[in-house]
């Protein structure tokens, strides 16, 4: 009898620098290989590697599945300055550590490279050595409709889309409001916007696209993308939703454990999580309006605390993790003793998804990037959106008007921050009024619904299946 042996198919992955799209594709790294029994070689952008990301590939906990493959830092100094934005930060980055991404694709020999939004240019390298290009879509869905619907925007419409005095219509999505247009596309002259178009024009050029959404979250978006006729015109890639990815629970370390005994002795759903995901910061007079409006509204809370920027909303993303600073010297006088036993004051990087997984935590405030709204919802736990920088306000309006799980403070006609008044009006209302428990409902069901999409015969753990015996097939 000859028994034979099967090949595992060898997946490389390569995310873009930045833990919110390293975290989802370690997470379906890991999937394939312990679900699907693929082999993955992940290669990591070292060039301006955060703390928390050197501190990810160090963890002793990695698959024997996965190898990790480090692009050698390259120096960026005649590159960068201290001026240049997130968006264009990354992708210069991207740009000159691919420099040595042939070798490393040669020696490595995978037979499917996926990219992700900023690494495309990966795309042309992998195809003189035959390797199938897919990507991942880190966002929403329908910031995927938007991206597929862009290059055409951008021939049909003169001037700025911020002028533009009607919605957007992105076709078989709901219009775009001007004012929640990402940042990447509300200046066309300045780079961000170039980089943002170079990329998003070329998810026309891969086998496939990994969405990191499901059909429970975005069944209109979705569909869009599989079945509207403009998206066949524009011949997209096929859509594979495989999400939520999110990260699990984490390591608790011991500097982190005073957290969770605080938690342990707090009652189920009564806490409010406050952090802006790994790169968001709030202007000094914002940053003391929330204070108070926290103090004010008597809810139990825990808030990551970072150094204000009144420069920039994503001060701290090149920083992940380092941000060693101390909140008495820019949270309100007294602030800490007065909220004493109610409050929990923690700086600089925590176990964000397993804070929201606890029992205690009752809602997140969040600045919606996409990863932390999967995270929330994916425990359960209703949002008070917050967004700040990137497409956080298309993600906000989709949890609060598509979904059903958020809620957003206003802020008053001729104001530049939200004021303590209105965050204490919004905390009350999502931690003890009814439309918070209407919220939190909604949230719970979504939670079922994320773990029967992941879970086998799910929708998700389906597509990830189909596309995984494409994968195979290539052996
Ligand atoms: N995160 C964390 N601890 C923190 C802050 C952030 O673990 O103190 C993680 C969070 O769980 C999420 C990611 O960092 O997985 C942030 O990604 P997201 O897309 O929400 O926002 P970004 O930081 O990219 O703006």
């Amino acid at each position: 009898m000859v028994v034979s042996k099967e090949v595992k198919p060898h997946i490389a992955l390569l995310p873009s620098p930045g833990m919110g799209h390293i975290t989802p594709l370690f997470e379906f790294a890991k999937r394939l290989v312990t679900n699907h029994g693929i082999l993955v070689s992940f290669l990591v952008i070292t060039a301006d590697a955060s703390a928390a990301q050197t501190q990810l590939f160090q963890s002793p906990d990695i698959p024997a599945g996965i190898c990790i493959v480090n692009i050698p830092p390259v120096d960026m100094s005649n590159v960068i300055n201290e001026n240049t934005l997130v968006l264009s930060r990354v992708c210069l980055t991207v740009q000159e550590s691919l420099k040595l991404l042939r070798s490393i694709l040669v020696e490595v020999k995978p037979k499917v490279l996926i990219v992700d939004l900023f690494t495309s240019q990966a795309i042309e390298v992998a195809r003189e050595l035959s390797i199938s290009v897919y990507s991942f879509y880190t966002a929403s869905a329908g910031l995927l409709a938007f991206s597929l619907y862009l290059p055409t925007l951008d021939r049909e419409v003169e001037g700025e889309y911020v002028d533009l005095l009607e919605p957007i219509k992105v076709p078989g999505t709901r219009p775009e409001r001007i004012e929640d247009l990402l940042d990447q596309v509300r200046n066309r002259k300045i780079d961000e916007y170039k980089w943002f178009l170079f990329h998003m024009s070329r998810l026309a050029l891969v086998d496939g696209i990994l969405e990191n959404s499901w059909e429970d979250l975005e069944p209109l978006s979705l569909k869009a993308v599989r079945e509207h006729e403009y998206y066949k015109t524009v011949q997209a890639p096929p859509v594979y939703p495989i999400g939520p990815l999110i990260k699990p629970d984490e390591f608790i370390t011991d500097k982190d454990a005073r957290i969770f005994t605080w938690l342990d002795n707090q009652p189920p759903d009564s806490v409010l999580f406050v952090a802006f995901g790994s790169g968001g910061t709030l202007t000094s007079e914002q940053l003391t309006e929330l204070a108070w409006g926290l103090e004010m509204s008597e809810q139990r809370f825990i808030l990551v605390a970072r150094n204000p920027s009144d420069a920039s909303a994503s001060a701290a993303f090149f920083n992940v993790g380092g941000d060693q600073n101390d909140p008495s010297t820019y949270l309100p006088e007294g602030f800490a003793e007065r909220t004493q036993g109610v409050g929990l004051i923690v700086h600089s990087w925590v176990p964000q998804a397993a804070i929201l997984g606890h029992s205690s935590s009752g809602a997140f405030l969040s600045h919606c990037g996409w990863n932390s709204s999967l995270e929330s919802l994916s425990h359960g736990v209703p949002i008070l959106a917050w967004p700040l920088y990137a497409e956080q306000r298309m993600n906000a309006t989709l949890l609060e008007e598509g979904v059903g799980v958020a809620v957003k403070p206003v802020v008053q006609p001729g104001k530049k921050v939200v004021g303590r008044e209105e965050i204490e009006r919004v905390v009350r209302l999502i931690m003890e009024g009814e439309e918070g428990k209407v919220m939190r409902r909604r949230a719970e069901q979504l939670k079922e619904s994320a773990d029967t999409a992941l879970s086998c015969g799910g929708s998700s753990y389906n597509s990830v299946c189909q596309v995984a015996d494409i994968w195979k097939s290539l052996v």
